[in-house]
């Protein structure tokens, strides 16, 4: 596979509510932790923070799940194409009615990024899950890349490997994500790790699925052109410096977010999100040439 130049690509994984309409036994946020949104001025307040960041970002919306939040149909979207520049991606059950996903199209017509579409076959059967997704693919943004994840959890990998030959079928791609589980990920037993290693590759890259590499010394942007945003208006410089308390950039609300200045050596084991690799955060490591994939 070819390789890109490296440029760093601003974007912002910004956690719009806590809230969920799913319950995945696999969740790597715990269900106490899996509640909440901001309220109508911690809205406004994260809709007059976005245009002040420097130039052209992806704004990249996460959850729990962003649609079973009313305000982020009902004023986000609207406000973030109304009064920044930025490239707007989210990620998303799919479980919002094809009403609502019909609405989102619209309102992201010409500035959407990445539509990552993750099935949960606890909640859903992939026939149901496969039509949806493809009626919502040809609906968005043409410019814009959809895909679909699914955790691969372990001794259910049966499933993953069906799902994979449904959505093939509606000419879905499947991008497996290795089951994150606190400050790592899942030990498989041998025969699900050899399951999982055909499901993924032999040497699959940041953008063909998630299998938490370490880039630990290597000089990172994340901080200066990548952060993770809270729904409590938290920004951190990557999803591993909060775990660990480090990186912290400030808060939305009490106005004293700032980016830092420039790139630092990475300090962490693994990086358990492809996000800032996939993104030219990493000095050093390639970003494919191919079309966006998995987030
Ligand atoms: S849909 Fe996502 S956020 Fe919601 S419970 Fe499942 S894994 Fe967690
Ligand atoms: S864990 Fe990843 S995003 Fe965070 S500093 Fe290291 S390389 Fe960068």
């Amino acid at each position: 596979m070819t390789t890109s130049a490296r440029v760093p690509r601003p974007t912002c994984e910004w956690q719009v509510c806590g809230v969920c309409n799913y319950d995945c036994s696999y969740c790597i946020q715990k269900k106490p932790t899996r509640v909440g949104f901001p309220s109508e001025s911690e809205v406004d307040a994260f809709l007059a923070f976005f245009p002040t960041l420097p130039g052209k970002w992806e704004v990249k919306m996460t959850g729990g799940e962003p649609f079973a939040f009313g305000a982020f149909l009902g004023r986000i979207v609207p406000g973030l194409v109304a009064d920044t520049p930025h490239t707007l991606s989210v990620l998303t059950n799919l479980s919002a009615s094809d009403e609502a996903l019909d609405r989102f199209a619209q309102l992201t017509r010409g500035r959407l990024g990445v539509v990552s579409a993750s099935l949960h076959l606890e909640h859903t059967s992939v026939e149901a899950f496969a039509e949806k997704a493809a009626r919502f693919r040809d609906r968005i943004d043409p410019a814009a890349t959809f895909v679909v994840n699914s955790v691969v959890v372990p001794g259910r990998l049966d499933g993953v490997e069906a799902a994979r030959e449904v959505l093939a079928r509606h000419d879905l791609r499947l991008f497996p994500q290795i089951m994150k589980v606190g400050k790592g990920v899942v030990d498989y037993d041998p025969p699900d790790a050899r399951r999982v290693l055909r499901l993924v590759g032999d040497r699959p890259s940041p953008r063909q699925a998630n299998m938490a590499p370490s880039y630990k010394g290597l000089l990172c942007h994340a901080g200066a052109k990548y952060f993770v945003l809270t729904q409590r208006g938290d920004g951190y410089a990557c999803r591993s410096a909060r775990r660990v308390g480090q990186g912290y950039l400030g808060n939305v609300f009490a106005g004293n977010f700032a980016l830092a200045p420039g790139p630092l050596p990475c300090s962490f084991d693994i990086c358990p999100c492809t996000v800032p690799a996939n993104r030219g955060m990493i000095e050093g490591v390639d970003v494919p040439a191919m079309a966006e994939e998995v987030e």
